[in-house]
């Protein structure tokens, strides 16, 4: 693509973003500026570093309560972020959060094997959910928590604020509209060095591993990139350190095999960092790197780079579920049927690594 076109590419997308985000403001005004109210389950590092700052943030849902086992963390949040007392729940009592006409919408950011238990009550409290990624520990528990969604009739949606990302935006496009031909091939890693032994991230009863944490971001970019569903997969396990990892995956690495022939080859480890997204097309390439991170994500493409401003993902994210809420605006792929699909890829990764990395049909 010439530099000019590319660069006319970047403006008329950034001008789609500005309006998408004026859009959302409009419909706020129209609805007589009601915020959603945001119940945060959980108030570990993801709530108390990035979820609660960027609820600040959002122009259509708020703060309206909070969930803790934690007595001690309640003072700073009250302090902070104006928390009063029939706002704090804990993980016993929270079912009353039925009778709490404040909280529209309730946010599991809990370990994994906490997610289906969590849906399940929200959802009886009559609350649509969002929870976060994996959005369960398998399958079978992702279908479970759509059921209970759809017999409550309230909405799930799952964590994957990305797509609420200008570089991965401007990434899909680029590959929906084949800009550089038809995509032959995926190559893409997320990993980081996980370093306390006793977190829960290292066992298996919570759920833990690179796969389910950091190694879902490479399914997910793969699968939105090529635009197609995997059909089968092939992985293979390995470990360098056997005592530390003698609960869950430490590195990972796997192919999937999509319907038009393209190949993604993926990576994802507690033990080394990685983080970048490459996809090769017939006559050009796009790279994100970092591609997973919060902020300073980088694109590059035949020689020009991606420049978009940086974002709040997590303000984006839960504003855009919440344009959904209020006035139907449709969510950017963010729903509960999204994680259950990589949920049925992580799956048949770890049926393929069990047996030395026979291929699985999906
Ligand atoms: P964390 O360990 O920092 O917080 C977990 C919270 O759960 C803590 O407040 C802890 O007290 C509470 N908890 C309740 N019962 C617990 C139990 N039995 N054992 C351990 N903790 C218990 O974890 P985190 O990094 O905040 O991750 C929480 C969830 O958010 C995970 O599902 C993770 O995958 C997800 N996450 C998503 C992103 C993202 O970018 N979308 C980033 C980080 C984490």
């Amino acid at each position: 693509m010439e530099r000019r076109k590319f660069t006319k590419t970047l403006i008329t997308s950034m001008g789609a973003l500005g309006l998408s985000q004026n859009l959302m403001g409009n419909a706020l005004l129209n609805n007589n500026n009601k915020k959603l109210g945001i119940a945060l389950v959980g108030l570990g590092n993801y709530s108390t570093n990035q979820l609660a700052p960027a609820l600040l943030e959002t122009k259509m849902c708020e703060l309206k309560a909070i969930v803790t086992g934690s007595p001690c963390k309640i003072p700073q949040w009250k302090t902070k972020y104006g928390i009063m007392d029939h706002q704090i729940y804990n993980y016993e009592n929270f079912d009353a959060i039925a009778n709490n006409s404040e909280v529209d919408i309730i946010y599991i950011v809990l370990p994994n094997n906490m997610h289906k238990e969590f849906t399940l009550r929200a959802f009886s409290a009559g609350k649509h959910v969002i929870c976060e990624k994996p959005l369960a520990l398998n399958a079978q528990e992702a279908s479970e928590m759509i059921a209970a969604g759809k017999k409550a009739n309230r909405e799930l949606y799952v964590g994957y604020r990305l797509h609420y990302e200008p570089h991965h935006q401007e990434t899909i496009r680029l590959c929906r509209e084949q800009a550089f031909g038809k995509i032959k091939h995926f190559e893409g890693g997320f990993g980081f060095r996980a370093g306390n032994p006793n977190q829960w991230r290292l066992k298996k009863l919570y759920g833990g591993g690179a796969l389910m944490d950091v190694g879902i971001y490479v399914i997910q970019g793969a699968r939105y990139t090529i635009g197609e569903e995997p059909i089968a997969v092939t992985a293979r396990e390995y470990k360098t350190d056997k005592v530390k990892f003698s609960e869950v995956d430490e590195l990972i690495v796997w192919q999937m095999e999509f319907p038009s022939g393209a190949v993604a080859s993926c990576t994802t480890s507690f033990s080394a960092s990685t983080n970048h997204l490459f996809v090769a097309a017939e006559k050009g390439f796009i790279r994100l790197s970092p591609s997973y991170t919060y902020n300073m994500i980088a694109g590059y493409t035949r020689g020009y780079s991606f420049d978009f401003p940086q974002v709040n993902q997590q303000a984006l994210h839960m504003d855009g579920i919440s344009n959904h809420l209020i006035n139907g605006v449709p969510h950017l792929n963010t729903g509960g049927d999204e994680g259950l699909r990589d949920m049925k890829v992580i799956d048949a990764i770890f049926a393929s690594a069990a047996s030395d990395g026979k291929r699985i049909l999906i």
